[in-house]
């Protein structure tokens, strides 16, 4: 089967419940081994546009393509997605080994063809041990197990999973979603996983689709996503502690030697310098921007320090093997992250400054300058 034959495809999809726009013209596309996650905070739409992709709910307008099928208008049945949902649903009176056969009778497999699918997977969900027990004598970790082993067992057009790691413990979460994600990428269909949790979406996902309010606010990589996030939302919603967005205004920017710019902003009462994406320099003097900080990205200086703020240390949080500081100055909070050895106090003033090429410029409309 040829690339495009395996995509999924969703063009200006949308979703109505009376005068709800539950998603709002969704275009996404997912490649054959690619694991997509949509990712937003509750009710921006996502359960929704998984289930208009598996056909348990139908698009208001727009198109959805699988295998190059347009599929609007198929009932669930008839599209072969295999999906799995947060809560799970084995027969109880099944043994691990016939619930994740079930799915494989309806494929006409010889019991060979079946014996061998379910050793595949119980290999690589580490259900070998249990296959000959009943859900009533699992663990709720070995359920969600055999529930994702159930999905996977098949061979559908692609793999749909709602929150599908949500029950489990933190422990046995880490080591499901690098499984998992090993599995996916042997499996060669397109993945759409959907996820609230960022730290799933970003260890598991190829790309991550970021949705507020049924529409979508960028579409990338992990680490893009991370490193360039295309506007505000986004910005704070990746990453945790949250970015610092601090109000400024630019006062003048020109071109640096190595292709970037260097920019000098008007920042809580202070005027500072960085290095900044070259297309700051098309801003004119005197915009109102906002400047993302990553709060691993600022760096303790002495508070006389060129291009350093100013900010008053207002409580320490211990991390670890870091320290989260947050510094008050002119009304603004400011997260920071430092070495546990640091030496600062409550009430002491600091210095701290952004370290070379990590300011992120947002314009009046909060669109990442780029
Ligand atoms: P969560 O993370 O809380 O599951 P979500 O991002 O998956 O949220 P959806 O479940 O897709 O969000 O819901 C999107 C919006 O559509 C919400 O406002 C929700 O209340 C609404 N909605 C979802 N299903 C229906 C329905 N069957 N009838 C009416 N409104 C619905």
């Amino acid at each position: 089967m040829s690339e495009t034959q395996t995509e999924v495809r969703l063009h200006r999809v949308t979703k109505r419940f009376q005068s709800l726009l539950a998603v709002d013209s969704v275009d996404l596309h997912i490649e054959a081994g690619e694991v997509m996650c949509l990712l937003g905070p509750s009710g921006c739409g996502k359960t929704t546009t998984l289930r208009m992709i598996a056909g348990l709910d139908f698009a208001s307008e727009g198109e959805i393509t699988i295998a190059g099928k347009r599929v609007n208008d198929l009932p669930a049945r008839e599209r072969n997605v295999a999906m799995a949902f947060q809560f799970y649903a084995l027969y109880p009176s099944l043994t691990v080994e016939e619930n994740l056969a079930y799915p494989l009778h309806a494929e006409g497999l010889g019991r060979a063809q079946i014996a061998e699918r379910i050793a595949r997977v119980a290999k690589v969900l580490e259900l070998e041990g249990i296959l000959r027990r009943r859900p009533h004598q699992l663990g709720e970790g070995e359920k969600q197990r055999v529930a994702v082993g159930r999905s996977i067992v098949r061979t559908p057009t692609c793999f749909l999973f709602d929150e599908p790691l949500s029950r489990l413990d933190i422990q046995l979460r880490q080591t499901m979603r690098t499984q998992i994600k090993e599995v996916l990428e042997q499996l060669d269909k397109p993945t759409v996983i959907v996820t609230h949790d960022q730290i799933e979406a970003l260890t598991m996902a190829d790309r991550i689709a970021v949705m507020r309010a049924g529409r979508i606010e960028q579409v990338a990589s992990p680490h893009d996503l991370f490193s360039r996030p295309a506007n505000l939302f986004v910005a704070g919603f990746i990453g945790t502690p949250q970015m610092n967005l601090l109000p400024a205004t630019l006062v003048e920017a020109a071109h640096g030697a190595d292709g970037g710019a260097i920019a000098k902003f008007h920042l809580l009462g202070e005027t500072v310098s960085a290095i900044v994406e070259r297309a700051v320099v098309h801003l004119t003097a005197g915009s109102q921007v906002t400047l993302g900080v990553r709060p691993r990205s600022f760096e303790l200086v002495a508070p006389a320090t060129p291009d350093g703020l100013h900010a008053t240390v207002d409580l320490v949080e211990p991390m670890g093997a870091e320290m989260l500081l947050h510094l008050v100055e002119h009304g603004a909070d400011i997260r920071c992250v430092v070495p546990h050895t640091a030496r600062v106090a409550v009430g002491e003033v600091v210095g701290v400054r952004c370290k070379p090429g990590q300011l992120h410029v947002f314009d009046e409309k909060g669109d990442l300058v780029r």
